[in-house]
Protein backbone atom coordinates (compact mmCIF):
# COMPACT_ATOMS: atom_id res chain seq x y z
CA UNK A 1 0.00 0.00 0.00
CA UNK A 2 1.18 3.37 -0.62
CA UNK A 3 -0.16 6.84 0.37
CA UNK A 4 -3.43 4.56 1.02
CA UNK A 5 -3.54 2.85 -2.17
CA UNK A 6 -3.38 -0.84 -2.57
CA UNK A 7 -0.23 -1.25 -5.54
CA UNK A 8 -0.16 -4.80 -5.34
CA UNK A 9 -1.67 -7.69 -3.80
CA UNK A 10 -1.46 -11.98 -3.54
CA UNK A 11 0.14 -14.28 -1.37
CA UNK A 12 3.32 -13.55 0.74
CA UNK A 13 5.38 -16.14 -0.88
CA UNK A 14 4.31 -14.37 -4.16
CA UNK A 15 5.05 -10.90 -3.46
CA UNK A 16 8.18 -11.27 -1.35
CA UNK A 17 9.39 -13.74 -4.40
CA UNK A 18 8.69 -12.23 -6.96
CA UNK A 19 6.91 -8.71 -6.81
CA UNK A 20 5.64 -6.34 -9.95
CA UNK A 21 5.55 -3.36 -8.77
CA UNK A 22 8.63 -0.71 -7.74
CA UNK A 23 7.18 0.11 -4.29
CA UNK A 24 6.80 -3.42 -3.53
CA UNK A 25 10.78 -4.10 -4.87
CA UNK A 26 11.13 -0.85 -3.32
CA UNK A 27 10.51 -2.14 0.45
CA UNK A 28 12.03 -5.66 -0.17
CA UNK A 29 15.61 -3.99 -1.50
CA UNK A 30 15.42 -2.30 2.24
CA UNK A 31 14.46 -5.69 4.40
CA UNK A 32 17.14 -6.39 6.95
CA UNK A 33 18.33 -10.15 6.31
CA UNK A 34 18.83 -12.22 9.21
CA UNK A 35 22.29 -13.66 8.31
CA UNK A 36 25.24 -11.98 6.10
CA UNK A 37 25.37 -14.56 3.53
CA UNK A 38 22.34 -13.71 2.00
CA UNK A 39 21.87 -11.26 -0.44
CA UNK A 40 18.68 -9.25 -1.22
CA UNK A 41 18.46 -9.56 -5.16
CA UNK A 42 15.80 -6.76 -5.67
CA UNK A 43 17.61 -3.43 -5.38
CA UNK A 44 14.94 -0.95 -6.72
CA UNK A 45 16.13 2.06 -4.79
CA UNK A 46 13.49 5.08 -4.66
CA UNK A 47 14.37 8.57 -4.06
CA UNK A 48 12.68 11.71 -4.80
CA UNK A 49 9.83 13.77 -2.94
CA UNK A 50 6.66 11.85 -1.32
CA UNK A 51 3.12 13.94 -2.39
CA UNK A 52 1.35 15.33 0.13
CA UNK A 53 -1.91 12.66 1.04
CA UNK A 54 -4.32 15.77 1.37
CA UNK A 55 -3.02 16.69 -2.58
CA UNK A 56 -1.99 13.94 -4.37
CA UNK A 57 -1.00 14.09 -7.80
CA UNK A 58 -2.62 13.06 -10.95
CA UNK A 59 -1.85 10.11 -12.07
CA UNK A 60 0.47 7.32 -10.37
CA UNK A 61 1.33 8.62 -6.93
CA UNK A 62 4.35 6.92 -7.31
CA UNK A 63 5.56 8.74 -10.31
CA UNK A 64 7.64 11.19 -8.13
CA UNK A 65 9.76 8.56 -6.92
CA UNK A 66 9.72 5.69 -9.04
CA UNK A 67 12.78 4.90 -11.16
CA UNK A 68 10.38 3.03 -14.15
CA UNK A 69 8.55 6.10 -14.15
CA UNK A 70 7.30 7.21 -18.05
CA UNK A 71 5.13 10.35 -18.91
CA UNK A 72 2.43 8.34 -19.03
CA UNK A 73 2.42 7.55 -15.26
CA UNK A 74 2.16 11.47 -14.84
CA UNK A 75 -1.16 11.68 -15.73
CA UNK A 76 -2.61 8.40 -15.64
CA UNK A 77 -3.43 6.04 -13.08
CA UNK A 78 -2.76 2.25 -13.35
CA UNK A 79 -5.22 -0.14 -13.31
CA UNK A 80 -5.51 -3.27 -11.45
CA UNK A 81 -4.20 -5.83 -13.46
CA UNK A 82 -4.33 -9.74 -12.74
CA UNK A 83 -0.60 -10.93 -13.67
CA UNK A 84 -1.22 -14.78 -12.06
CA UNK A 85 -3.93 -16.18 -9.68
CA UNK A 86 -4.91 -14.27 -6.75
CA UNK A 87 -1.76 -11.88 -7.80
CA UNK A 88 -2.95 -8.19 -8.69
CA UNK A 89 -0.67 -4.97 -9.80
CA UNK A 90 -1.30 -1.23 -10.78
CA UNK A 91 1.56 -0.27 -12.96
CA UNK A 92 1.77 0.29 -16.48
CA UNK A 93 5.41 -1.76 -16.66
CA UNK A 94 4.71 -4.27 -14.62
CA UNK A 95 6.83 -6.69 -16.91
CA UNK A 96 9.96 -4.42 -16.68
CA UNK A 97 9.79 -4.01 -13.20
CA UNK A 98 9.73 -8.12 -12.88
CA UNK A 99 12.31 -8.33 -15.70
CA UNK A 100 14.45 -6.35 -13.27
CA UNK A 101 13.73 -7.77 -10.56
CA UNK A 102 13.96 -11.39 -10.93
CA UNK A 103 12.33 -13.98 -8.64
CA UNK A 104 14.06 -13.98 -5.40
CA UNK A 105 15.11 -17.21 -4.00
CA UNK A 106 16.16 -14.71 -1.13
CA UNK A 107 12.39 -15.20 0.88
CA UNK A 108 13.08 -19.44 1.05
CA UNK A 109 16.25 -18.32 2.92
CA UNK A 110 14.82 -15.80 5.10
CA UNK A 111 12.06 -18.17 6.10
CA UNK A 112 14.77 -21.26 6.99
CA UNK A 113 16.91 -18.54 8.46
CA UNK A 114 14.25 -17.10 11.16
CA UNK A 115 13.09 -20.27 11.40
CA UNK A 116 16.33 -21.69 12.74
CA UNK A 117 16.66 -18.32 14.70
CA UNK A 118 13.33 -18.99 16.39
CA UNK A 119 14.07 -22.56 16.95
CA UNK A 120 16.99 -21.37 19.33
CA UNK A 121 16.65 -22.21 22.98
CA UNK A 122 15.88 -18.83 24.65
CA UNK A 123 19.34 -17.38 25.95
CA UNK A 124 19.46 -16.84 29.54
CA UNK A 125 18.63 -13.12 30.56
CA UNK A 126 21.51 -11.01 31.84
CA UNK A 127 21.56 -10.38 34.97
CA UNK A 128 23.14 -7.15 36.01
CA UNK A 129 24.44 -6.49 39.87
CA UNK A 130 24.04 -3.42 41.41
CA UNK A 131 27.09 -1.75 42.13
CA UNK A 132 27.07 -0.35 45.84
S1 LIG B 1 2.80 3.25 -13.14
FE1 LIG B 1 4.69 4.30 -13.68
S2 LIG B 1 5.25 5.57 -11.91
FE2 LIG B 1 3.67 4.11 -11.25
S3 LIG B 1 4.83 2.45 -10.38
FE3 LIG B 1 4.48 1.93 -12.52
S4 LIG B 1 6.23 2.71 -13.69
FE4 LIG B 1 6.25 3.63 -11.65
Amino acid sequence: MYLGMIVEQGDAVTLFSMPQHPYSSGLLSSVLLPHPDLVMESSVSLKGEIPSPIDLPRGCFLASRCPFVIDRCRSEMPPAEMVGPSHTVHCFRHDEVAATTPASKTFEAFVAESERILRRPARQPIRFTPQP
